[in-house]
């Protein structure tokens, strides 16, 4: 309703309004629209990792919720030339949902923090007990380590507008790994590149 309606006010007055209406609407217009997104990610949070019926989780596959992750996110692979390759993935049990968004989260992330090179992505995972560790790792700027534990939380942004986002994939990706009893984890420097790990059942 604010965009809208404020696009109106251009459209219809902004003649009588004169030359700094427009900035000014264009403020309001812009500031809608961060509203929008933050308010879609919230509530992506709150229902995040949401176990109800966790009665009848079955295993998955995860190579094909991979393949969904990538399918959403095509646009911006083909925008930043991005290389995904995969290793080998296994079942696991968890909701598709989950671990279609945890994947798109942090593959996004890879891409939108990216180096001065191509992106080059890799997912792979590996057995550590009764856990699949999965890794995600980039070639992207990295994350000095006295950030690591805090990126998980919500809001924690390291970056102003140049790169855009809320500061809530991460927070999203940490509740719903821990919903199911698992952990999630980065191990990175700046300039080279950073792997995020998470361990589910
Ligand atoms: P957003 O991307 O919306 O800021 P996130 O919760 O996804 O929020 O990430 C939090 C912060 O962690 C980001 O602002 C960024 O500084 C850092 N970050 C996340 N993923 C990566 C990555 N792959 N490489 C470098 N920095 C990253």
């Amino acid at each position: 309703m604010v965009a809208t309606y404020s696009e109106l006010l251009k459209q219809e007055c902004g003649a009588r309004l004169g030359t700094d209406a427009d900035e000014f609407i264009r403020f309001i217009v812009e500031g809608a629209g961060r509203m929008e997104r933050l308010l879609d990610d919230l509530l992506l949070y709150a229902r995040a990792g949401n176990l109800e019926g966790a009665a009848r989780i079955n295993r998955i596959d995860a190579g094909l919720a991979l393949d969904a992750a990538l399918l959403n996110l095509h646009t911006s692979i083909e925008r930043s030339g991005a290389t995904v390759t995969r290793g080998e993935l296994p079942s696991v049990a968890m909701h598709e949902s989950h671990l279609i968004q945890v994947l798109q989260n942090l593959i996004g992330n890879a891409m939108k923090y990216k180096g001065p090179e191509k992106p080059i992505i890799h997912v792979s995972s590996r057995r550590e007990g009764d856990l699949w560790r999965f890794a995600v790792s980039d070639n992207g700027i990295g994350i000095a380590p006295d950030f690591h534990k805090q990126i998980f939380g919500v809001f924690k942004r390291l970056h102003g507008a140049e790169y855009p986002g809320t500061g809530i994939g991460l927070a999203i990706c940490a509740k719903t790994i821990e919903r199911y009893g698992g952990r999630i984890w980065v191990e990175s420097a700046p300039g080279k590149g950073s792997t995020f790990f998470f361990e589910v059942p």
